[in-house]
């Protein structure tokens, strides 16, 4: 049954995630089908609010706010010396209307992988985000929800190989970009700057200092207007795991063999798409959320640790990564987004074995001052904070806050201590062996 449950939210992923891309350039061969829902410009409809950007030399997410659901289309054109245009990546937003400022003001990035973010209306009813690129890279576009959101990643080099790029006939940009209307705003004269110095030689991952600390991403769940989960007596998720953030980077900082990070180290609110992309920016080597379950049933209690999945193999965990992502389980079910193989592939198999030593670490450390504390174990599911995360990535659930005996324990700072004595522990035992393993550190 469970397996069945498991199929199901697969298929229904890969179904609805047809519009969902990863492309280098030479794999553009054809554009893609807009997804539901229909266009329709209407009074009122969605509209493009802003454009964020987090970036470095070798890594870029940017991200389109809508708002409301919209469908959209992306596709890639490679450059056109003849009009002075770099590669572009474009994603058409249709049904949608655009805040003027955004019209006015492109997004400057000039980082060496990306040029800009600039948008237009490409036609009535629909808006044109144009991504000028530096050089052709591998790119691929998801979408997360409430608030809607498209999500463009980027990859400089050293992480996907960039099939060279080859100018076979056969394999045309796609339809919207082997037609572009005279007014098509990714060829706009005004938009186009002139070029820019290449990329510095020393980008590639060889010229890269040899030596260097392991970088921990520590990333305590919700914060801000998100309290995350709510214990009996009014115990909150988001300032116990900001507790034991804490806890963490001070046990892993005097080590000196880390360069610990907090994606918060106060009470802020902070979307999940940008946690990640502080940590790939960072050019982190290991991100560990920090969360505590909640379940309808009073009496569940333990500890877990979960990687990403597409799916998740029951409906408990189905549920708590709704609950973790903001969104009902209908949504995280049709939501559109893939988890790739080029990417959590590589570093699932790392993240199980990072996931698996947290644990068994937190469950021993707690059990030594609570006796007969529980383990729930090595679990998956489909955490939208985890998605395009391109190191080893855990999600530790640090016992129920819904269970009253275990809010109380984690009112207690050596209840703290002990999870964070687990998560340090397990996390030097990893740099130790895990990375330094496979790395020239
Ligand atoms: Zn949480």
């Amino acid at each position: 049954m469970e397996g069945e449950a498991r199929e199901r939210v697969g298929l229904t992923l890969l179904r609805r995630h047809l519009c969902v891309v990863l492309l280098a350039f030479s794999f553009c061969a054809a554009g893609l089908p807009f997804a539901a829902p229909p266009s329709a410009a209407a009074p009122g409809a969605p509209r493009v609010s802003d454009i964020r950007a987090w970036t470095n030399e070798i890594y870029t997410r940017v991200a389109i706010d809508t708002g409301e659901e919209v469908s959209w289309q992306a596709n890639a054109l490679r450059a056109d010396p003849a009009r002075g245009l770099p590669p572009r990546i474009f994603i058409d937003i249709r049904g949608a209307g655009i805040r003027d400022a955004i019209l006015r003001k492109p997004v400057e990035v000039r980082n060496g992988l990306l040029r800009q973010v600039r948008a237009g209306r490409f036609d009535r009813d629909t808006v044109r985000v144009v991504i000028d690129l530096e050089r052709e890279s591998a790119y691929r576009v998801f979408a997360l929800p409430e608030p809607f959101r498209i999500i463009v990643d980027i990859d400089g080099e050293g992480e996907i190989p960039v099939p060279p790029a080859s100018p076979d006939p056969a394999a045309p940009p796609g339809p919207v970009a082997a037609t572009p209307p005279p007014g098509d705003p990714t060829a706009l004269p005004s938009a186009i700057d002139p070029p820019a110095a290449p990329p510095a030689a020393s980008h590639g991952p060889a010229a890269q200092p040899r030596r260097r600390l392991v970088r921990v991403m520590i990333d305590p769940g919700h914060g801000g207007k998100d309290p995350g989960a709510i214990g009996p007596t009014g115990l909150k998720e988001k300032d116990v795991v900001l507790a034991i953030g804490r806890r963490v980077r001070e046990r892993l900082s005097r080590s000196g063999e880390f360069d610990v990070r907090m994606t918060r180290d106060e009470d802020v609110f902070i979307p999940l798409e940008e946690r990640t992309a502080m940590a790939n920016k960072g050019g982190v080597d290991i991100f560990v959320s920090l969360h505590i379950n909640a379940s309808r049933n009073r009496k569940a209690e333990g500890f877990s640790t979960y990687v990403l999945s597409r799916g998740a193999s029951n409906r408990e965990d189905l549920e708590l990564a709704a609950r973790e992502n903001g969104v009902p389980v209908g949504k995280l079910q049709g939501v559109k987004f893939i988890i790739d193989d080029m990417f959590t592939g590589a570093r699932k198999n790392e993240s199980l074995r990072l996931a698996k030593t947290v644990n068994d670490a937190v469950v021993r450390h707690v059990s030594t001052r609570y006796p007969g504390a529980q383990s729930l174990g090595l679990k998956q599911a489909p955490f939208y904070v985890l998605v395009g995360a391109r190191m080893t990535a855990v999600l530790v659930e640090a016992s129920f806050i819904s269970n009253a005996r275990e809010e109380s324990r984690l009112r207690d700072p050596s209840c703290l201590d002990g999870i964070a004595d687990g998560v340090a522990e397990a996390v030097r035992y990893y740099g130790q062996n895990g990375i330094l393993a496979h790395s020239d550190f």
